[in-house]
């Protein structure tokens, strides 16, 4: 026997007539016929109304819930909250809760699923680039034990060789320790007024033996007379400067140009670093930013490219509250541009 709303309200109904009729049998006067209609018109009436109570605040209310646990299954969170928890009815109140709590934990869920997924495949990126330049300096050496060392030519060659892969692991590790210092918030940003074409020259002298090893010309455009003063931490924004220009140097043509643009509206400095290089194709550019994505990777790393630049420039950029965008066509060049904000 199952217990439906029918048949509930019909055994709370016949309760309710039994007793009335019980009541009425000690009432004097009271006829046989009076008694069969009052039993009758209790029964009926209650049977209606204990129907009705079951139906719209149980029923109706317990089913509302299977539906909203039905929607956090499916993963359905579009309910929002201040359309919630406004009604006077406690089942409702009790529903809506759950749906909010439940939402807002699987949300959580969701966010961690995703940081654990990238904290193990960084994990994997991170051990796989500390390998790479640590089993070649470790081969090198071996070689030299095993007996190299005893031809001068050789020695000086795979000594070089070795020097050249611990450096690219000093650059690696260095820029692994910047990344983290700033997502950490180790490092506190160190806002003051610079120049930035001063930064700009100072960054080409930094780079000039790397421009003229690919005779590439390195130059400096601006449309303000004198000092161009921004509001930034200059040693950061030397570091978001150098990594641009050595980039537009490295992955440019031999005999390239790069050009870096700084022009100002009301409030803002804008800053363009261009190339004239082979450009980045379409489907690549919206992941140059993410950390260890190289587009050509034997080409980046023989370029002494520790596969973070841009991920420590867009790190950068956000902390100054601006954001890196880029523009690039294939055989034509590649553009970087970024605003910030000037200093009176
Ligand atoms: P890397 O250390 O390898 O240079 P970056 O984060 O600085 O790493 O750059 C990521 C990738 O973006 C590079 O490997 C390169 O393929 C591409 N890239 C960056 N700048 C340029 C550019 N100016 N022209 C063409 N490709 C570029």
């Amino acid at each position: 026997m199952s217990l439906s709303p029918r048949f509930i309200a019909f055994l709370l109904a016949f309760l309710i007539a039994v007793s009335t009729v019980a009541f009425l049998t000690f009432v004097e006067g009271v006829t046989k016929n009076m008694l069969f209609v009052a039993a009758a018109s209790s029964l009926v009436v209650s049977f209606f109304l204990i129907l009705f109570a079951i139906e719209l605040l149980v029923y109706r209310e317990v089913n509302k819930m299977y539906k909203t646990i039905h929607k956090l299954r499916m993963r359905d969170f579009s309910v929002s909250r201040k359309n919630l928890i406004k009604s006077n009815n406690p089942f409702k109140k009790l529903n809506d809760e759950i749906f909010v709590y439940v939402a807002k934990k699987q949300q959580e869920i969701e966010e961690l699923k995703k940081l654990e997924q990238f904290r193990r495949e960084f994990l994997a990126d991170v051990s796989h680039e500390l390998k790479t330049p640590v089993f070649a300096a470790q081969g090198f050496i071996h070689t030299l034990i095993d007996g190299a060392i005893d031809d001068e030519f050789v020695r000086d060659k795979f000594l070089a060789k070795a020097a050249k892969s611990l450096d690219g692991l000093d650059a690696l590790v260095k820029d692994l320790v910047a990344l983290s210092q700033m997502e950490t918030g180790e490092i506190r940003m160190h806002f003051e007024q610079a120049d930035l074409s001063h930064i700009t020259q100072e960054v080409f002298e930094q780079l000039e033996k790397t421009a003229q090893n690919r005779n590439t010309t390195l130059k400096l455009k601006t449309d303000v007379p004198g000092p161009v003063w921004v509001k930034v931490d200059t040693q950061r924004i030397t570091q978001v400067m150098t990594n641009l220009v050595e980039n537009a140097i490295k992955y440019g043509n031999d005999n390239g140009k790069v050009l870096v643009t700084l022009e100002e509206d009301r409030k803002h400095i804008h800053v363009s670093i261009r190339d004239n290089g082979p450009g980045i194709p379409p489907e690549h550019l919206s992941r140059i930013f993410e950390r260890f994505y190289r587009v050509d990777k034997s080409r980046s790393k023989e370029r002494g490219g520790t596969g973070l630049g841009l991920a420590i420039v867009k790190h950068i950029l956000n902390a100054h509250k601006t954001k890196i965008t880029v523009m690039s066509k294939l055989e034509k060049g590649t553009t970087f541009s970024f605003k910030l904000e000037k200093s009176e």
